[in-house]
């Protein structure tokens, strides 16, 4: 720390995202990325003359991925919000939304809420998860702060149902309720629809997962028009440019291809119900999971000593040392060939541990 950062962050405990190898090749199942690249027409969108033109600014207004946005989840592009990653999302909603009030999440969900709660200095109600890792929505009904739930909820894969939500939605009518639906679309129930009925609904999605686009930073909102124009002020405050023109040009035809990523969904969730049947087999409990990862614990074998013997064995999976969660693994779901890898591996590390 240098001697002129202010006092109100010296204290602050960042955000330590999932381990991004550069050097050795893994079987990377740590970070819940798509295994498949991105549709035909994204890849052919980035041509040299469009990174000619580079050195014109972006759209701030991210027009024309608005409209696409709007017209493919029937909403108008009044309603549509997009940013620099949903993390750039949730950052301004915690900005914008939870210093009166506060804010309360669950316990064991995404790292990044705890970490802008503290950014922002907002008052927290951290509840904890269910003995099932469930979420309990009677503990956040009426609960005078602003909500946050991923929904599936990470690194659970666990899900809530629309109409569990929606009485959350409508018991908070004076504070924003946050919907992370990040995992939505491998078998979630979306509540988007829900943005024209409830004024104080905050609906957050990316095109990091679903959509084979974590590295070109892309996530999108929908709210209520007073709720988007609150956000585009932070955004304004802060960063108009926010995100660049290939990104925006890829976003567009991301959503023209959408079939495309319907059946990459389906392939993993195909291959997810695979990967659970057989790592059930080998003395693994598996959380029922509605996302494209797993979590997974074994009856005998700690989840540290599984991370660790994975990655000696070139498989890449996230590990979380809390105490209520440190002896299961969240494992991303792949191609099947690298699910294959996994298992061969789990089976391996079982054979050397019963020695
Ligand atoms: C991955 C993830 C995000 C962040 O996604 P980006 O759009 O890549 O910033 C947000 N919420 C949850 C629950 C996630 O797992």
């Amino acid at each position: 720390m240098s001697r002129f950062l202010s006092g109100l962050y010296a204290s602050l405990k960042e955000y330590v995202p999932g381990e991004q190898p550069q050097d050795k090749k893994y079987v990377k199942l740590n970070t819940n990325e798509s295994p498949f690249p991105p549709s035909d027409g994204v890849i052919k969108a980035v041509t040299g003359e469009e990174v000619g033109k580079l050195c014109l600014y972006s759209d701030p207004e991210s027009k024309l991925l608005k409209a696409k946005l709007a017209q493919n989840y029937s909403l108008e592009a009044k309603n549509v919000f997009v940013a620099n990653g949903s993390d750039d999302i949730l950052n301004f909603a915690f900005m914008a939304f939870a210093r009166e009030n506060g804010a309360a999440f669950p316990e064991i969900s995404y790292g990044f809420y705890p970490v802008f709660a503290e950014l922002y200095n907002v008052d927290s109600s951290i509840i904890p998860l269910e003995e099932d890792f469930s979420i309990d929505i009677s503990k956040y009904l009426s609960c005078g702060k602003m909500v946050v739930i991923a929904n599936p909820n990470a690194p659970t894969g666990m899900t809530l149902s629309r109409e569990e939500i929606e009485k959350i939605i409508s018991s908070n009518p004076d504070n924003v309720v946050l919907i992370d639906e990040a995992y939505v679309d491998f078998g979630g129930e979306s509540v988007v629809d829900l943005v024209n009925k409830y004024d104080n609904l905050l609906v957050v999605q990316t095109f990091s997962k679903s959509r084979s686009m974590a590295g070109a930073r892309l996530g999108f909102a929908f709210a209520n028009e007073e709720i988007i124009k609150d956000l585009e002020k932070i955004k304004y405050s802060t960063n108009p440019y926010n995100i660049n023109r290939l990104t925006q040009l890829m976003g567009v035809k991301a959503l023209e291809e959408q079939e495309y990523y319907d059946s990459n969904c389906k392939k993993i969730i195909e291959n997810r119900e695979f990967t659970v049947a057989e790592i059930e087999k080998m003395g693994f409990f598996v959380l029922p999971s509605s996302a494209n990862f797993i979590f997974a614990r074994h009856e005998k074998i700690g989840g540290e000593k599984i991370y660790l013997s994975l990655k000696d064995k070139g498989v890449l999976v996230r590990h979380f040392s809390a105490e209520k969660i440190k002896d299961f693994n969240r494992i991303t779901i792949a191609t099947k060939e690298q699910m294959e890898v996994l298992i061969e591996k789990l089976q391996e590390i079982i054979k050397e541990n019963s020695l």
